[in-house]
């Protein structure tokens, strides 16, 4: 049997979990506050943020492992905030792969769907389709030990994926493994939760991870959601200061508000008179910040365009050449990407430098920090 996405159509209006306010304290602290979101069916969602953000405490909250003190847990339409774990039809898959040492790969995925008492030839089936699904088909027989750590993450995915769960949970799953293999499994991740339909809730420290995997990301601190939006979304429009230093890099340059037109501003800063397009209403003499994004960041090479920078630093990319510039007592990251004909300029050359209004956000300067 194909699983195809389809089988999971019926339940598209319905979100496969909902978080209507939810707080987890723990004594005073409020490890999860007043979190609200809302993953649709067949979704890849992801809550990103660095560590001690809640993103734990959150999938604990889907996963029923926490009870929250406030607010509601929905799975499906249905408020589970009082159901214990395993009334909940939900698989979460940790770090560290948790497989049986002693148990064959067929053993150990086994093992979930007895308790459910699928047996024979329809154990079978499902065990070797979910194989296929992780790349792993005909392993059935090896040991835990026999396999590279990637592929024992993948028979814990399997296993996780067997019975077919509404809501699969993934906490950091790829980050005990080396960066080579974390790029592989990412792809193979994607890939599973598009081949399957599953509604798959992925938490992650990683940006990267979470800008390329993602249909909607949240990005969560201090137990809170900051902003939930698709990649493209929190990386064009951050919501905040902290948003747009957390995900991609940046350049920020604070100064004064002097002039407002409609959603673009100047602004005074120690490089002179700057233009940028306002992320939130903002009145003249605030204490602003602009963002430029480093491929943003324009090199020109006539003499006469101002402001004026010396680079510091080329480091070549391949794809591209990554400067820092100095101009006066400011540091700018700018990427050039290759194009044809173009030469990287070289460390101590001087050069001027721009960027078009619209592609610099101006944040209020007390939206938080790194
Ligand atoms: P993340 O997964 O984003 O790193 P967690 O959800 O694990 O963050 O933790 C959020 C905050 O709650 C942290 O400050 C953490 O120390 C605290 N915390 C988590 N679990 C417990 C617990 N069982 N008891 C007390 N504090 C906890
Ligand atoms: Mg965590």
């Amino acid at each position: 049997m194909v699983w195809t996405k389809d089988m999971n159509s019926g339940a598209q209006q319905i979100p496969a979990v909902e978080l209507i306010g939810a707080t987890k304290r723990y004594g005073a602290l409020r490890a999860a506050d007043s979190v609200s979101l809302r993953v649709e069916a067949g979704e890849f969602f992801t809550i990103l943020g660095s560590s001690g953000s809640g993103k734990t405490t959150t999938l604990r909250l889907i996963g029923g492992f926490e009870l929250p003190d406030e607010g509601r847990v929905l799975i499906n339409g249905r408020d589970v905030s009082k159901d214990p774990a395993h009334r909940r039809n939900v698989h979460t898959v940790f770090q560290d792969y948790a497989l049986f040492p002693h148990l064959t790969v067929y053993e150990n995925i086994a093992f979930a769907c007895h308790l459910k008492g699928v047996r024979g030839g329809a154990l079978r089936e499902r065990i070797s389709n979910a194989l296929d699904l992780v790349q792993l088909g005909g392993y059935e027989k090896r040991k835990p030990s026999e396999l590279s750590g990637g592929q024992q993450q993948r028979v814990a995915l399997a296993r996780a994926i067997v019975d077919r769960p509404a809501v699969l949970l993934l906490d950091e799953p790829l980050s005990a493994l080396d960066a080579k293999i974390r790029g592989e499994v990412r792809e193979e991740l994607k890939l599973l939760q598009r081949n399957t339909g599953l509604t798959f809730v992925y938490v992650t420290h990683d940006q990267e991870e979470a800008l390329t995997m993602s249909d909607r990301v949240a990005v969560m601190r201090g137990g809170r959601v900051l902003q939930i939006g698709s990649p493209i979304e929190i990386y064009e429009r951050p919501a905040d200061l902290f948003v747009a230093s957390f995900i991609g890099k940046a350049n920020f340059l604070s100064g004064t508000l002097r002039a407002v037109e409609a959603d673009r501003g100047t602004v005074e800063t120690a490089v002179g008179r700057v233009e940028g397009c306002l992320a939130a209403a903002a009145s003249v003499g605030a204490a602003v910040s602009i963002m430029i994004r480093p491929e943003n960041l324009r090199l020109r090479r006539e003499a006469d365009s101002a402001p004026r920078a010396v680079i510091r630093q080329a480091s070549y990319l391949g794809h591209g050449t990554e400067y820092l510039l100095h101009s006066g007592e400011l540091v700018f990251r700018c990427l050039e990407l290759r194009r044809r004909g173009s030469t990287p300029l070289r460390e101590g050359v001087e050069i001027g430098y721009e960027w078009n209004w619209d592609e610099a956000l101006i944040f209020a300067a007390d939206g938080g920090g790194p």
